[in-house]
């Protein structure tokens, strides 16, 4: 019997860690999914995580595309996940920029995209685990109380998978 009978999480960053990191991704075409990053997803799956993902949209903030355009790649982009029999269960974004917008509690190494799944999806931090590639992403994960924060790279060099 699980003791606290919350669900555990797997955070993924986006752009660098589901997606090759091409700067200020918004079109389909510049999209390219990450070698081994379905087969990844689906060891978490199979092991009962619910998947997020969580990602800094400053592109947003800045202009250089809309909101409506990051929703059509996010649309497609699941899509793509469910014909690989991956579900994620949400997909949280930051539209903002300090510079712009003011500080905000979700952009990323701030904790508040994380912390607002765990609160909606009744998630135990401690036994879920955090991917990225940049520092601010494993630093979100630490500052949400996040149990494993891992980077991409070491995945793909240890070969995991
Ligand atoms: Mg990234
Ligand atoms: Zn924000």
């Amino acid at each position: 019997m699980n003791k606290t009978s919350k669900q555990k999480g797997l955070f993924l960053d986006r752009d660098g860690t589901i997606n090759v990191e091409k700067n200020y991704v918004y079109k389909i075409e510049d999209f390219q999914f990450q070698p081994g990053i379905f087969e990844l997803i689906k060891q978490y799956q199979a092991d009962n995580f619910l998947i997020f993902i969580v990602t800094n949209q400053s592109g947003i903030a800045r202009k250089f595309y809309t909101e409506r355009d990051f929703d059509i790649l996010t649309s497609w982009m699941l899509d793509r996940f469910r014909k690989e029999g991956i579900k994620i269960t949400k997909v949280y974004f930051c539209p903002h920029l300090p510079e712009i917008n003011g500080e905000c509690n979700c952009r990323k190494p701030s904790p508040g995209m994380i912390i607002r799944a765990i609160e909606q999806f009744n998630i135990s931090p401690v036994n879920s685990v955090l991917i990225g590639d940049k520092k601010r992403d494993i630093l979100a994960g630490k500052n949400a109380g996040i149990g494993k924060n891992l980077y991409i790279q070491n995945l793909l060099e240890e070969g995991i998978f």
